[in-house]
């Protein structure tokens, strides 16, 4: 596990330095050895293996700090809808069998490696009845392919209807098909599991969202996961709809009663976060909490643009996340980090609050790592951090010709530019070629296992269509053919 990169170019203050990094086997937690890096400096001596890092540039992963794995399945498949009809279509073909989520799992990590991620945040959909298979097949790919797993296992004790505002309707919804003390017990059992951070894998404690949850699933979660000083993670006002729907559940916004029953915290990460006022931003500030930007699945599902900027300047920690493939329709980290931070220069004129290509590494990188409270093992090029790394060719035709390498990073269309990934010092990609697993394997699973979709109906599409439509003020016909 000891190797020195030689000859790389990194980001320093001004500018690019040319330096040797040596990585050497770090204190072994459990079975997982673990690479520190030792020093950075020019001409140093090599330290185990020599890796050539000439015309490379290295950088800290990235996180993908928000996808669901197993809508791998279902991209490019669902018609241009909101979230709220969007959800219920994927639930209506949402795959059952635990060796799809494996093999999407792997779908989704591979996709992320090579577009500069060390870590991926899998807000897993788990299979009614299966669930505990769910995650351990989740856990099972993650650990194949050796990338760094943080496992959220999605749960809810509200049926889907109830995600959506009554307006003056007073609906009734069916009961949820498992109940509040039963999730929390389910959570407990995984937890205890699969939670092992010195083999790459780790539990959050996922509440979906205020949308789809009860208090008391909440402060089961606040409970659980305080226990062992866990992450939390759910969507936060992805939606237009759920700003409305938290006026009506709690007469107050959902970022204040989130705050009121404890559930904000530097151990709380937040997707989307689009529908916040000032106050909201205040209190997200004043609680630490991360904001996970999912810029591609918002302008997908038309929920609209995050204030990141706001954010920013309000010293709230944010990082990015592709979200499922179902609202991206893709797991392109680096397309993700690019229009995501491009995005908002049409939001502010004055472009001293846009946001840099350096920041956005940053964002990507120490910003995921903070979401994930390990900012001080992961996220940036420090002597003493953990060894989860990325190398990208500079030779590459879509980082030419020269200029300035982050710049063109991000601002660019970089294909097939990583070179090389080590997880823990783990390298798991070499010469642009995942090596843990077959990737071509992967392809002809996926393909054995799907087929083209034609046209579709989703019956609880048409159940709720009528009624998003009158309680959100659009006319009543077109309905979604
Ligand atoms: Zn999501």
């Amino acid at each position: 596990m000891n190797f020195t990169i030689k000859d790389v170019l990194i980001p320093v203050e001004q500018g690019y330095a040319t330096v040797d990094v040596q990585l050497v086997e770090g204190s072994s937690e459990g079975d997982r050895p673990t690479s520190i890096i030792e020093a950075i400096a020019p001409h140093l001596e090599v330290i185990g293996t020599a890796v050539d890092g000439k015309n490379k540039l290295l950088l800290p992963g990235f996180v993908n700090a928000h996808t669901h794995s197993s809508e791998m399945w279902q991209r490019g498949a669902i018609p241009p809808v909101p979230l709220e009809l969007w959800l219920a279509e994927l639930y209506d073909f949402a795959p059952l069998e635990p060796e799809q989520v494996y093999l999407s799992a792997l779908g989704t990590a591979v996709e992320t490696l090579l577009s500069g991620g060390t870590s991926v945040v899998d807000h897993l959909v788990l299979i009614p009845g299966k669930e505990i298979e769910t995650v351990a097949a989740a856990v099972r790919a993650y650990q194949k392919i050796g990338i760094r797993a943080f496992i959220a296992p999605l749960i809810q004790d509200e049926s889907l209807t109830a995600g959506i505002p009554d307006g003056e309707a007073n609906r009734e919804h069916e009961t949820y098909l498992r109940s509040t003390e039963a999730t929390l017990a389910l959570m407990a059992k995984v937890v205890e599991t699969f939670h092992k951070p010195e083999e790459g894998v780790n539990i959050l404690l996922a509440p979906t969202g205020i949308q789809l949850c009860s208090d008391a699933l909440f402060e089961g979660c606040i409970e659980l996961s305080d226990r062992a000083q866990l992450c939390r993670h759910s969507h936060l006002l992805e939606t237009a709809a759920q700003k409305l729907l938290a006026q009506e559940k709690y007469g107050c916004s959902a970022v204040e009663h989130l705050k009121r029953i404890g559930y904000l915290s530097p151990r709380t990460s937040l997707a989307h976060c689009v529908w916040l006022n000032d106050d909201d931003i205040a209190i997200l500030a004043e609680t630490q909490s991360t904001v996970v930007h999912n810029p591609l699945s918002n302008l997908r599902l038309g929920s609209g643009i995050a204030p990141i900027l706001k954010y920013l300047q309000a010293g709230v920690n944010v990082s990015f996340g592709c979200d499922g493939a179902s609202s991206n329709d893709s797991q392109d980290l680096l397309e993700a980090i690019k229009i995501g931070s491009i995005l908002h220069n049409i939001t502010d004129s004055d472009y001293h609050h846009w946001i840099t290509p350096r920041q956005s590494v940053e964002m990507a990188s120490l910003g995921g790592a903070r979401g994930l409270n390990l900012a001080d093992e992961l996220g940036s090029l420090t002597v003493g951090k953990k060894a989860d790394l990325v190398l990208y060719d500079l030779t590459n035709l879509s980082l030419l010709p020269r200029t300035d390498p982050i710049g063109l990073l991000v601002l660019g269309r970089p294909t097939n530019a990583v070179d090389s990934v080590w997880v823990d010092g783990k390298r798991i990609v070499a010469d642009g070629k995942v090596t843990t697993i077959d990737v071509d394997e992967l392809q002809k699973e996926l393909f054995a296992r799907s087929q083209w979709i034609d046209r579709r109906q989703s019956q609880t599409v048409s159940q709720i269509e009528a009624h998003y439509r009158l309680v959100m003020g659009l006319p009543k016909q077109h309905l979604t053919p």
